[in-house]
Protein backbone atom coordinates (compact mmCIF):
# COMPACT_ATOMS: atom_id res chain seq x y z
CA UNK A 1 0.00 0.00 0.00
CA UNK A 2 1.13 3.27 -1.04
CA UNK A 3 1.35 6.20 1.14
CA UNK A 4 -0.57 9.14 -0.23
CA UNK A 5 0.72 12.21 0.12
CA UNK A 6 -1.97 14.90 0.80
CA UNK A 7 -0.60 18.50 -0.51
CA UNK A 8 -2.89 21.35 0.65
CA UNK A 9 -2.84 24.19 -1.10
CA UNK A 10 -1.93 27.61 0.86
CA UNK A 11 -5.30 29.10 2.23
CA UNK A 12 -5.49 32.25 0.44
CA UNK A 13 -8.67 32.68 0.40
CA UNK A 14 -11.59 32.27 3.59
CA UNK A 15 -14.52 30.20 2.25
CA UNK A 16 -18.15 32.03 1.18
CA UNK A 17 -19.65 30.61 4.71
CA UNK A 18 -16.83 32.57 6.56
CA UNK A 19 -16.99 35.31 4.63
CA UNK A 20 -20.91 35.40 4.91
CA UNK A 21 -20.71 34.95 8.81
CA UNK A 22 -18.17 37.79 9.22
CA UNK A 23 -20.04 40.32 7.36
CA UNK A 24 -22.96 38.87 9.51
CA UNK A 25 -20.73 39.84 12.36
CA UNK A 26 -19.70 43.05 11.69
CA UNK A 27 -23.51 44.24 10.70
CA UNK A 28 -24.48 43.34 14.38
CA UNK A 29 -20.98 45.80 15.97
CA UNK A 30 -22.17 48.53 13.58
CA UNK A 31 -25.61 48.08 14.48
CA UNK A 32 -24.54 49.50 18.36
CA UNK A 33 -24.22 52.70 16.19
CA UNK A 34 -26.94 55.21 15.85
CA UNK A 35 -27.63 55.75 12.11
CA UNK A 36 -30.43 57.34 10.13
CA UNK A 37 -31.58 56.81 6.87
CA UNK A 38 -30.32 59.14 4.11
CA UNK A 39 -29.07 57.35 1.26
CA UNK A 40 -29.92 55.06 -1.19
CA UNK A 41 -28.20 51.53 -0.09
CA UNK A 42 -27.13 49.08 -1.31
CA UNK A 43 -26.21 51.47 -4.21
CA UNK A 44 -25.86 49.57 -7.53
CA UNK A 45 -22.42 47.46 -8.90
CA UNK A 46 -22.35 47.93 -12.66
CA UNK A 47 -19.88 46.61 -15.38
CA UNK A 48 -18.42 49.40 -17.44
CA UNK A 49 -17.32 47.18 -20.62
CA UNK A 50 -17.04 49.39 -23.20
CA UNK A 51 -14.23 51.44 -20.57
CA UNK A 52 -12.60 47.95 -20.12
CA UNK A 53 -12.63 47.16 -23.71
CA UNK A 54 -11.03 50.40 -25.08
CA UNK A 55 -8.38 49.48 -22.14
CA UNK A 56 -7.71 46.08 -22.95
CA UNK A 57 -7.03 45.35 -19.11
CA UNK A 58 -9.16 43.89 -16.21
CA UNK A 59 -13.17 44.18 -16.06
CA UNK A 60 -14.02 47.51 -14.82
CA UNK A 61 -16.68 47.76 -12.41
CA UNK A 62 -18.28 50.97 -10.69
CA UNK A 63 -19.89 50.97 -7.58
CA UNK A 64 -23.09 53.99 -7.74
CA UNK A 65 -22.07 55.66 -4.49
CA UNK A 66 -22.62 58.52 -6.84
CA UNK A 67 -26.38 57.20 -6.66
CA UNK A 68 -26.70 57.88 -3.11
CA UNK A 69 -29.77 60.00 -3.70
CA UNK A 70 -29.58 63.07 -1.36
CA UNK A 71 -29.30 66.01 -3.55
CA UNK A 72 -27.56 63.99 -6.36
CA UNK A 73 -25.78 62.14 -4.51
CA UNK A 74 -22.55 60.87 -3.17
CA UNK A 75 -20.40 59.32 -0.98
CA UNK A 76 -20.32 61.65 1.82
CA UNK A 77 -24.26 61.02 2.55
CA UNK A 78 -23.03 57.12 3.65
CA UNK A 79 -20.82 59.19 6.50
CA UNK A 80 -23.35 61.81 7.07
CA UNK A 81 -25.89 58.88 8.30
CA UNK A 82 -23.91 58.56 11.33
CA UNK A 83 -23.05 62.11 11.95
CA UNK A 84 -26.48 63.08 11.85
CA UNK A 85 -27.85 60.45 13.99
CA UNK A 86 -24.78 61.35 16.93
CA UNK A 87 -25.58 64.90 16.18
CA UNK A 88 -29.74 64.46 16.81
CA UNK A 89 -28.57 62.41 19.83
CA UNK A 90 -26.70 65.23 21.47
CA UNK A 91 -30.09 67.24 21.13
CA UNK A 92 -28.43 69.54 18.05
CA UNK A 93 -30.34 71.98 16.10
CA UNK A 94 -27.47 73.66 14.43
CA UNK A 95 -25.05 71.90 12.09
CA UNK A 96 -21.70 73.45 11.32
CA UNK A 97 -18.99 72.09 8.63
CA UNK A 98 -16.64 73.66 6.63
CA UNK A 99 -15.35 72.51 2.67
CA UNK A 100 -13.81 73.94 -0.22
CA UNK A 101 -15.88 76.17 -2.12
CA UNK A 102 -17.28 73.63 -4.72
CA UNK A 103 -17.65 70.93 -1.68
CA UNK A 104 -19.64 68.14 -2.33
CA UNK A 105 -19.41 67.33 1.36
CA UNK A 106 -20.95 70.79 2.70
CA UNK A 107 -24.03 70.05 -0.10
CA UNK A 108 -24.81 66.97 1.36
CA UNK A 109 -24.61 68.14 4.60
CA UNK A 110 -26.96 71.09 3.75
CA UNK A 111 -29.35 68.71 2.25
CA UNK A 112 -29.30 66.09 5.24
CA UNK A 113 -30.13 69.27 7.49
CA UNK A 114 -32.97 70.32 5.34
CA UNK A 115 -34.56 67.13 5.88
CA UNK A 116 -33.95 66.59 9.50
CA UNK A 117 -35.51 70.13 10.39
CA UNK A 118 -31.91 71.69 11.47
CA UNK A 119 -30.76 74.45 10.66
CA UNK A 120 -26.93 74.57 8.82
CA UNK A 121 -23.78 76.75 8.52
CA UNK A 122 -21.23 76.29 6.26
CA UNK A 123 -17.56 78.17 6.17
CA UNK A 124 -15.91 77.80 2.50
CA UNK A 125 -12.53 78.22 2.14
CA UNK A 126 -11.49 79.26 -0.53
CA UNK A 127 -8.70 77.18 -1.47
CA UNK A 128 -8.22 77.69 -5.83
CA UNK A 129 -8.41 82.12 -5.82
CA UNK A 130 -10.78 81.09 -8.57
CA UNK A 131 -13.46 84.18 -9.42
CA UNK A 132 -15.39 82.30 -11.94
CA UNK A 133 -18.83 83.28 -11.27
CA UNK A 134 -19.74 79.30 -11.75
CA UNK A 135 -17.14 78.60 -9.57
CA UNK A 136 -18.27 80.57 -6.68
CA UNK A 137 -21.64 80.85 -6.96
CA UNK A 138 -22.82 77.78 -9.14
CA UNK A 139 -22.76 74.06 -8.78
CA UNK A 140 -22.43 72.62 -5.05
CA UNK A 141 -22.63 76.35 -4.21
CA UNK A 142 -25.73 76.61 -5.92
CA UNK A 143 -27.37 74.10 -4.02
CA UNK A 144 -26.11 74.43 -0.57
CA UNK A 145 -28.17 78.03 -0.75
CA UNK A 146 -31.35 76.08 -2.55
CA UNK A 147 -30.96 73.86 0.91
CA UNK A 148 -31.39 77.11 2.74
CA UNK A 149 -28.03 77.05 4.59
CA UNK A 150 -26.15 80.37 5.66
CA UNK A 151 -22.67 80.04 3.66
CA UNK A 152 -19.78 82.11 4.36
CA UNK A 153 -16.00 81.90 3.20
CA UNK A 154 -12.88 82.06 4.28
CA UNK A 155 -9.62 82.72 2.62
CA UNK A 156 -7.15 80.13 1.67
CA UNK A 157 -5.02 78.71 4.48
CA UNK A 158 -7.50 79.80 7.29
CA UNK A 159 -7.64 77.24 10.20
CA UNK A 160 -10.95 76.11 9.33
CA UNK A 161 -11.76 73.96 12.72
CA UNK A 162 -10.77 77.26 14.38
CA UNK A 163 -13.80 78.98 12.71
CA UNK A 164 -15.74 76.55 13.38
CA UNK A 165 -15.11 76.63 16.74
CA UNK A 166 -15.78 80.28 17.16
CA UNK A 167 -19.21 80.03 14.95
CA UNK A 168 -20.46 77.46 17.42
CA UNK A 169 -19.39 79.60 20.52
CA UNK A 170 -21.20 82.79 19.06
CA UNK A 171 -24.42 80.26 18.05
CA UNK A 172 -24.49 78.68 21.84
CA UNK A 173 -24.27 82.55 22.95
CA UNK A 174 -27.59 82.65 20.60
CA UNK A 175 -29.25 79.65 22.75
CA UNK A 176 -28.59 77.20 20.00
CA UNK A 177 -27.51 73.69 20.32
CA UNK A 178 -24.87 73.41 17.46
CA UNK A 179 -22.64 70.09 16.01
CA UNK A 180 -19.85 70.55 14.37
CA UNK A 181 -19.03 68.17 11.70
CA UNK A 182 -15.36 67.90 10.66
CA UNK A 183 -14.50 68.88 6.67
CA UNK A 184 -15.12 65.43 4.34
CA UNK A 185 -17.15 64.18 7.65
CA UNK A 186 -13.96 62.25 8.09
CA UNK A 187 -13.82 60.98 11.75
CA UNK A 188 -14.46 57.72 13.00
CA UNK A 189 -18.09 58.43 13.47
CA UNK A 190 -18.40 59.45 9.84
CA UNK A 191 -16.13 56.76 8.77
CA UNK A 192 -18.33 53.82 10.00
CA UNK A 193 -20.31 54.87 6.73
CA UNK A 194 -17.66 53.37 4.73
CA UNK A 195 -16.47 50.65 7.63
CA UNK A 196 -20.87 49.55 6.32
CA UNK A 197 -19.84 50.17 2.52
CA UNK A 198 -16.96 47.83 2.86
CA UNK A 199 -19.62 44.99 4.20
CA UNK A 200 -22.34 45.68 1.74
CA UNK A 201 -19.45 45.39 -1.18
CA UNK A 202 -18.42 42.23 -0.25
CA UNK A 203 -21.49 40.61 -0.06
CA UNK A 204 -23.19 41.96 -3.02
CA UNK A 205 -20.02 40.73 -4.85
CA UNK A 206 -20.85 37.37 -3.38
CA UNK A 207 -24.56 37.87 -4.57
CA UNK A 208 -23.48 38.30 -7.91
CA UNK A 209 -20.63 35.71 -8.08
CA UNK A 210 -17.81 38.35 -8.70
CA UNK A 211 -14.57 38.04 -6.99
CA UNK A 212 -13.19 41.42 -6.61
CA UNK A 213 -9.22 41.51 -7.04
CA UNK A 214 -8.83 45.50 -6.34
CA UNK A 215 -10.90 48.79 -5.29
CA UNK A 216 -9.75 51.91 -5.91
CA UNK A 217 -11.16 55.46 -5.63
CA UNK A 218 -10.32 59.16 -4.81
CA UNK A 219 -8.82 59.82 -1.08
CA UNK A 220 -8.95 63.94 0.04
CA UNK A 221 -10.11 63.81 3.39
CA UNK A 222 -9.41 60.38 4.37
CA UNK A 223 -12.95 59.21 6.06
CA UNK A 224 -13.70 57.03 2.84
CA UNK A 225 -10.23 55.25 2.53
CA UNK A 226 -10.20 54.36 6.38
CA UNK A 227 -13.51 53.18 6.56
CA UNK A 228 -13.33 50.69 3.99
CA UNK A 229 -9.79 49.75 5.28
CA UNK A 230 -11.26 48.95 8.23
CA UNK A 231 -14.48 47.20 6.96
CA UNK A 232 -12.04 45.15 4.37
CA UNK A 233 -9.51 43.65 7.67
CA UNK A 234 -13.02 43.40 9.74
CA UNK A 235 -14.22 40.76 7.09
CA UNK A 236 -10.75 38.85 6.38
CA UNK A 237 -11.42 40.53 2.38
CA UNK A 238 -8.38 40.08 0.34
CA UNK A 239 -9.52 42.96 -1.66
CA UNK A 240 -6.47 45.11 -2.94
CA UNK A 241 -7.95 48.57 -1.72
CA UNK A 242 -6.03 51.79 -3.83
CA UNK A 243 -6.70 55.48 -2.72
CA UNK A 244 -6.08 57.58 -5.80
CA UNK A 245 -4.95 60.97 -3.75
CA UNK A 246 -6.53 64.57 -4.39
CA UNK A 247 -4.45 66.89 -2.45
CA UNK A 248 -1.64 65.66 0.12
CA UNK A 249 1.30 64.06 -0.99
CA UNK A 250 1.52 60.16 -0.71
CA UNK A 251 3.48 59.74 3.32
CA UNK A 252 0.89 61.95 4.48
CA UNK A 253 -2.32 60.87 3.08
CA UNK A 254 -1.84 57.37 3.75
CA UNK A 255 -0.93 57.71 7.27
CA UNK A 256 -4.12 60.30 7.67
CA UNK A 257 -6.16 57.64 6.15
CA UNK A 258 -3.95 54.82 8.66
CA UNK A 259 -4.50 56.86 11.46
CA UNK A 260 -8.33 57.28 10.83
CA UNK A 261 -8.45 53.47 10.39
CA UNK A 262 -6.71 52.77 13.52
CA UNK A 263 -9.47 54.96 15.59
CA UNK A 264 -12.05 53.81 13.57
CA UNK A 265 -11.04 50.29 14.08
CA UNK A 266 -11.18 50.94 18.32
CA UNK A 267 -14.46 52.72 17.64
CA UNK A 268 -16.05 49.71 16.03
CA UNK A 269 -14.59 48.29 19.73
CA UNK A 270 -14.32 44.86 17.65
CA UNK A 271 -10.70 44.30 18.93
CA UNK A 272 -9.20 44.58 15.32
CA UNK A 273 -6.33 46.11 14.67
CA UNK A 274 -5.04 48.02 10.65
CA UNK A 275 -2.09 46.62 8.99
CA UNK A 276 -0.03 49.45 8.11
CA UNK A 277 0.26 47.59 4.28
CA UNK A 278 -3.51 47.79 4.09
CA UNK A 279 -3.32 51.52 3.37
CA UNK A 280 -1.97 52.75 -0.43
CA UNK A 281 -2.35 56.03 -1.73
CA UNK A 282 -1.15 57.09 -5.02
CA UNK A 283 -0.89 60.97 -5.34
CA UNK A 284 0.57 61.14 -8.83
CA UNK A 285 -3.03 62.76 -10.19
CA UNK A 286 -3.07 65.86 -8.03
CA UNK A 287 -1.81 68.08 -10.88
CA UNK A 288 -0.88 71.85 -9.49
CA UNK A 289 -3.32 71.09 -6.73
CA UNK A 290 -6.30 70.36 -4.98
CA UNK A 291 -9.38 71.60 -7.03
CA UNK A 292 -7.42 72.51 -10.02
CA UNK A 293 -8.22 70.68 -12.99
CA UNK A 294 -5.39 68.61 -15.00
CA UNK A 295 -5.64 67.44 -18.88
CA UNK A 296 -5.31 63.57 -17.56
CA UNK A 297 -9.00 64.66 -15.44
CA UNK A 298 -10.59 66.24 -18.48
CA UNK A 299 -9.75 63.20 -20.95
CA UNK A 300 -10.86 61.12 -18.08
CA UNK A 301 -13.84 62.61 -16.95
CA UNK A 302 -14.68 63.02 -21.28
CA UNK A 303 -13.95 59.47 -21.68
CA UNK A 304 -16.42 58.08 -18.85
CA UNK A 305 -19.05 60.50 -20.39
CA UNK A 306 -18.68 59.58 -24.03
CA UNK A 307 -18.30 55.80 -23.28
CA UNK A 308 -20.27 54.87 -19.95
CA UNK A 309 -22.59 57.99 -19.94
CA UNK A 310 -21.15 58.52 -16.51
CA UNK A 311 -20.55 62.04 -15.09
CA UNK A 312 -17.62 62.40 -12.93
CA UNK A 313 -16.15 65.53 -11.64
CA UNK A 314 -13.11 67.74 -11.77
CA UNK A 315 -12.15 67.77 -8.31
CA UNK A 316 -12.42 64.32 -6.63
CA UNK A 317 -13.72 61.28 -8.40
CA UNK A 318 -12.06 62.59 -12.25
CA UNK A 319 -8.73 62.37 -10.80
CA UNK A 320 -9.22 58.90 -9.09
CA UNK A 321 -10.14 57.83 -12.49
CA UNK A 322 -7.42 59.17 -14.15
CA UNK A 323 -5.33 57.14 -11.38
CA UNK A 324 -7.57 54.12 -12.49
CA UNK A 325 -7.13 54.33 -16.48
CA UNK A 326 -3.43 55.21 -16.29
CA UNK A 327 -2.30 52.26 -13.40
CA UNK A 328 -4.37 50.17 -15.73
CA UNK A 329 -2.48 51.02 -18.85
CA UNK A 330 0.87 50.63 -16.65
CA UNK A 331 -0.02 47.08 -15.97
CA UNK A 332 -0.54 47.76 -12.32
CA UNK A 333 -3.37 45.68 -12.27
CA UNK A 334 -1.99 42.66 -14.11
CA UNK A 335 -3.33 39.19 -13.58
CA UNK A 336 -6.59 40.93 -11.76
CA UNK A 337 -9.53 39.93 -13.60
CA UNK A 338 -12.16 42.40 -11.55
CA UNK A 339 -11.18 46.02 -10.59
CA UNK A 340 -14.34 48.39 -9.04
CA UNK A 341 -13.99 51.60 -9.20
CA UNK A 342 -15.93 53.29 -6.53
CA UNK A 343 -17.92 56.18 -7.81
CA UNK A 344 -17.80 58.84 -4.97
CA UNK A 345 -19.61 61.31 -6.89
CA UNK A 346 -19.74 64.73 -7.19
CA UNK A 347 -21.01 66.06 -10.37
CA UNK A 348 -22.54 68.93 -9.44
CA UNK A 349 -19.15 70.40 -9.34
CA UNK A 350 -19.29 70.23 -12.86
CA UNK A 351 -21.76 73.38 -13.25
CA UNK A 352 -19.11 74.86 -11.25
CA UNK A 353 -16.08 74.29 -13.34
CA UNK A 354 -17.72 74.49 -16.84
CA UNK A 355 -15.14 76.49 -18.67
CA UNK A 356 -12.74 73.42 -17.62
CA UNK A 357 -13.83 71.13 -20.77
CA UNK A 358 -13.88 73.09 -23.70
CA UNK A 359 -16.80 71.89 -25.18
CA UNK A 360 -18.16 72.77 -28.81
CA UNK A 361 -21.23 74.93 -29.12
CA UNK A 362 -23.95 74.48 -31.17
CA UNK A 363 -23.71 72.84 -34.57
CA UNK A 364 -25.29 74.22 -37.50
C1 LIG B 1 -15.11 63.99 -0.40
C2 LIG B 1 -15.01 63.28 -1.69
C3 LIG B 1 -14.04 62.28 -1.92
C4 LIG B 1 -13.00 61.91 -0.92
O1 LIG B 1 -13.50 61.26 0.21
P1 LIG B 1 -12.73 61.43 1.59
O2 LIG B 1 -13.50 60.61 2.52
O3 LIG B 1 -12.74 62.90 1.89
O4 LIG B 1 -11.33 60.94 1.40
C5 LIG B 1 -14.03 61.63 -3.12
N1 LIG B 1 -14.90 61.96 -4.09
C6 LIG B 1 -15.84 62.91 -3.93
C7 LIG B 1 -16.73 63.23 -5.07
C8 LIG B 1 -15.92 63.61 -2.74
O5 LIG B 1 -16.84 64.57 -2.60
Amino acid sequence: MTATIQITEPETTISPEMTASLCKELSIALAKFPKVRLGHLPTPLEPMDRLSEILGGPRLWVKRDDCTGLSSGGNKTRKLEYLMADAQQKGADTIITQGATQSNHARQTTAAAAKLGMACHILLEDRTGSNDPNYILNGNVLLDRLHGATVAKRGDGTDMNAEMETLAEELKQKGKTPYIIPGGGSNPIGALGYVNCARELVEQAAGMGLKIDALVHATGSAGTQAGLVTGLAAVQSDIHLLGIGVRAPQEKQEQMVFDLATKTAAYLGTGLTIPRSDVRANTNYVGAGYGLPTDGMISAVKLLAQTEGLLFDPVYSGKGLDGLIAQVKEGYFDGMENVVFLHTGGSAALFGYSDTFDLPGYSE
